[in-house]
């Protein structure tokens, strides 16, 4: 029997092989390559298609009168297509923070590792590598969680607003699904937004929000009151005091209008129908 002078008395390799040198190098040149940001726009133009979609669809409803008859089913398919895509860039926003993150300590490594064999043996058993697979695991399940990229997606103005206008076409009334605190606290009264301009009493018909306080108005009257001097918020309670350049289109006020006469117009000629039956 031959003696095996020489040789480490343990020759155990760690659990996970270290790579070699020469993949480690490999990795660094490829790692040089990746680029070093995700690019939002060929999503973006995805998205914009989708919305415009939408945004026709409700005009045509509002032109036709016919928004008290809007399609669910097709709004709630924009919507989640809109969400996939979104989390879609996350997913690649995610992966190129981890492929990075990953490279670099590849690269640190390939600098600083000595060959697997023999004489490092021992070396490697005392600070066993991790594996290839365990680290990106590692990585990855650091760097992208399913509420992680939940929690970013549904922070998109462009999907808030797609749910928005869909919360609005089944309950006009009804408080935003996105509503920030400024909503919560002052233009809900009994659980249900008004619909009413403050100072005129009407229907809003071209509402404008304030930037300031998140109340809105009918756009003639609040200009009048702001141009005859009287600049504070006309909401009582309201302590703002508003310029004419705080004062911003308010779509989402003025799609609520328009769905809840729709429905006030359906019901009507529903009442006559049965009448003449
Ligand atoms: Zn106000």
């Amino acid at each position: 029997m031959e003696t095996l002078d020489g040789l480490p008395d343990d020759l155990r390799v760690p659990e996970s092989i270290p790579l070699t040198k020469l993949l480690l190098n490999k990795f660094q040149r490829e790692a040089s390559q990746l680029p070093s940001t995700a690019s939002k726009s060929d999503i973006d133009s995805d998205i914009e298609t989708v919305i415009r979609d939408v945004d026709t669809y409700i005009d045509t409803l509002v032109n036709e009168e016919r928004l008290s008859e809007a399609n669910f089913d097709y709004i709630d398919t924009c919507i989640q297509v809109v969400e996939r895509l979104y989390e879609a860039y996350q997913l690649k926003v995610a992966y190129m923070k981890l492929t990075k993150a990953a490279m670099d300590d590849i690269r640190q490594v390939a600098n600083e590792a000595a060959d697997f064999n023999l004489n490092s043996l021992k070396q490697f058993q005392k600070n066993p590598p991790l594996g290839f697979d365990l680290t990106l695991n590692s990585y990855y399940s650091s760097i992208v969680t399913e509420e992680s990229i939940t929690k970013t997606v549904n922070k998109e103005p462009k999907l808030q607003r797609l749910r928005n206008i869909r919360s609005i076409l089944e309950n006009p009334e009804d408080p935003l699904p996105d509503h920030d605190s400024l909503d919560d606290e002052l233009a809900v009264s009994g659980g249900k937004v008004s619909l009413k301009d403050p100072l005129s009493l009407q229907f809003l018909e071209n509402p404008v929000r304030s930037r300031k306080c998140g109340h809105t108005y009918e756009n003639r009257p609040i200009l009048l009151q702001l141009r005859n001097g009287v600049t504070h918020c006309p909401i009582s309670g309201c302590h703002f005091d508003l310029l004419v350049s705080d004062l911003v289109p308010d779509s989402l006020m003025k799609l609520r209008v328009q769905v809840f006469k729709a429905r006030q117009l359906q019901k009507r000629r529903l009442t006559k129908l049965e009448t003449v039956m």
